[in-house]
């Protein structure tokens, strides 16, 4: 058998079904008319949330990077929890507008931005994390032509990267941002322009879980946000530490002792530099706020045997979890955590293989686990959904559409 990873907290049984926020899934699945589902839970997004606010310093701001989990719902419950959003396309920023969040929350980071996402940014007062020279001429010149005053801040690629981070962004060649050694000569040219110089965005990694990791690269992110500070000579007047907190996926993963990170980051904050003495700071994090909050519901189609192996055949699969079926930046596949849903607290009794309904062998959600006995009908749930799921996943293959999404 291959092992299943950690079903996150907050997850309960009522009567053998698996329940989310009090509700058992049988009836989530009834009121939403069908599977495949993804439920979230609102209640857990404001646990980890608090959870958070708890272990940090109360210097540091909180934003949410929306495209771990852009569904309209979310984003409006994400209004009154969070200090800022970072968006990273055009279509997410119509996306915050229509929720009706200001502007003036709002960062955008991403490499390749069009001249028309540019323009609508510095229209509607949103701060651009920009990426290279060449964009940063084109805000200057659309600013211009707009006659409008941008808001600018520097990503700048870090000379170091975060150990033991799932998804390097620093360090070395990277299409992110511009690097450490030409970043002074670039706030001096933003200055110039005469734009508002808005600070730093140093983004060095993400999902990481280890807190002495994550510690030392914020010290190191301090450290290169004051010597740069000091190159251009002025104080910073904000910095954006990036995000790198992660969740267990995997059997061997463990949570991030985030009263580690928020104790020695508090340390640092209180021995700043002067070029940092008045910055505002913060993190923007996506998988961490929402990842754990999320469930995926599919049902059981088929029951089969090829070779004296089971498998589970089910109406999901990677079009809507393209990460659970170790297909999204991952070099071997391991199980996320799952469950035979409708039997949630019934023992271990088979080794089966839960695959999705299309015809690829890459579409596994479970392989070889160890689960109840399960038939036709029965509901699977998989965990760990609430990020990079419904929308990291290619929906239109096999001309299958777009799982159904609720928060509850
Ligand atoms: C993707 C991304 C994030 C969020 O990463 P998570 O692993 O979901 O926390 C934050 N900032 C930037 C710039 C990103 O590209």
């Amino acid at each position: 058998m291959k092992p299943l990873g950690p079903i996150p907290p907050g997850f309960e049984s009522i009567g053998g079904v698996l329940a989310i926020a009090g509700q058992p899934v049988t009836q989530l699945v009834e009121a939403a008319g069908q599977t495949p589902l993804f439920v979230y839970s609102s209640q857990r997004i404001r646990a980890r949330i608090a959870e958070f606010r708890a272990a940090m310093p109360a210097r540091l701001a909180l934003h949410y990077a929306i495209k771990a989990n852009p569904f309209a719902p979310i984003l409006d419950l994400m209004q009154g929890l969070v200090d800022g959003f970072d968006i990273a396309s055009g279509g997410e920023l119509r996306a915050m507008l229509a929720a009706g969040v200001d502007g003036a929350r709002i960062s955008f980071a991403g490499p390749g931005k069009r001249d028309a996402e540019i323009e609508a940014a510095i229209v509607h007062g949103v701060t651009l994390n920009l990426e290279s020279e060449g964009e940063a001429a084109r805000a200057f010149a659309l600013a211009d032509r707009l006659g409008m005053t941008p808001r600018l801040a520097l990503r700048v690629n870090p000379d170091f990267d975060l150990k033991g981070s799932g998804m390097k962004m620093g360090g070395g060649a990277k299409p992110f941002g511009v690097d450490a050694d030409r970043a002074g000569a670039l706030v001096r040219t933003i200055l110039d322009s005469g734009a508002e110089w808005c600070g730093f965005h140093i983004f060095a990694g993400s999902q990481a879980l280890d807190a002495g990791a994550i510690a030392e690269t914020q010290g190191r992110t301090l450290d290169l946000a004051a010597r740069l500070g000091e190159e251009s000579g002025v104080a910073v007047p904000r910095c954006n530490l990036g995000g790198g907190l992660g969740i267990p996926y995997f059997a061997s993963d463990t949570p991030v002792d985030l009263g580690d990170v928020g104790a020695r980051l508090g340390e640092r904050f209180e021995t700043l530099p002067e070029v940092l003495a008045g910055t505002r700071f913060c993190m923007e994090l996506g998988r961490y706020l929402v990842g754990e909050a999320g469930v995926y519901l599919t049902r059981i189609l088929d029951r089969k045997t090829s070779h004296g192996e089971t498998f589970l055949v089910t109406d999901g699969g990677l079009h809507h979890q393209l990460a659970a079926s170790g297909n999204f930046g991952t070099v071997v596949r391991r199980n996320y955590p799952c469950a035979i849903a409708t039997r949630f607290d019934a023992p271990v009794e088979e080794e089966a293989s839960i695959v999705g309904c299309l015809c690829t062998p890459l579409d596994k959600l479970a392989e070889k686990g160890g689960f109840p006995r399960a038939e036709v009908g029965d509901l699977v749930a998989v965990f760990c959904a609430g990020a990079y799921g419904a929308s990291a996943s290619p929906a239109l293959f096999l001309g299958q559409g777009p799982a159904l999404e609720r928060l509850v």
